[in-house]
């Protein structure tokens, strides 16, 4: 029987876990810029689906993520978190406490899992990960 993700409810295959894919996924784009290109996407959706952010990271990320998609490069995404990093006058926590209540559960429609098949091809790769960013940012409203 095929086990499903504890966090994010994919359907596991035999013998991996989403932090397995997430680690492949990882090597891929860290390694070949084609691939690369989606790495914001794949990293947030990662993180967003898996309940690691903090509940201030969660509520900026999602607009971030979107804006992504519609084109804004990942550069500027990175000096915008920079700036708000620098403007708050409290520390900022990225990731969710270990001890912190869980993020509500969520029935996402594309997971992680979802990006195995197309792990051969960057270009159907990179459509994927988008699918899942843009699935992810939709759904993601219920607990933003
Ligand atoms: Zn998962």
């Amino acid at each position: 029987m095929s086990e499903r993700c504890a966090e994010c409810g994919g359907v596991l295959p035999v013998g991996r876990t989403c932090q397995h894919i997430f680690d492949e996924c990882l090597a891929l784009e860290l390694t070949d810029h084609a691939f690369g290109k989606v790495h914001m996407l794949t990293v947030a959706c990662f993180m967003i689906q898996h309940g690691r952010y903090s509940e201030e990271a969660l509520s900026w990320i999602g607009p971030q993520v979107q804006d992504h998609l519609n084109g804004v490069p990942a550069r500027y995404l990175r000096q915008r978190a920079a700036s708000a990093v620098a403007n708050t006058k409290h520390p900022v926590k990225i990731l969710r406490d270990a001890g912190a209540e869980p993020q509500p559960r969520v029935d996402w429609s594309v997971t992680i899992v979802d990006v195995v098949p197309f792990l051969q091809d960057a270009d159907a790769y990179c459509e994927q990960i988008e699918r899942w960013a843009r699935a992810t940012v939709h759904e993601m409203k219920a607990i933003s």
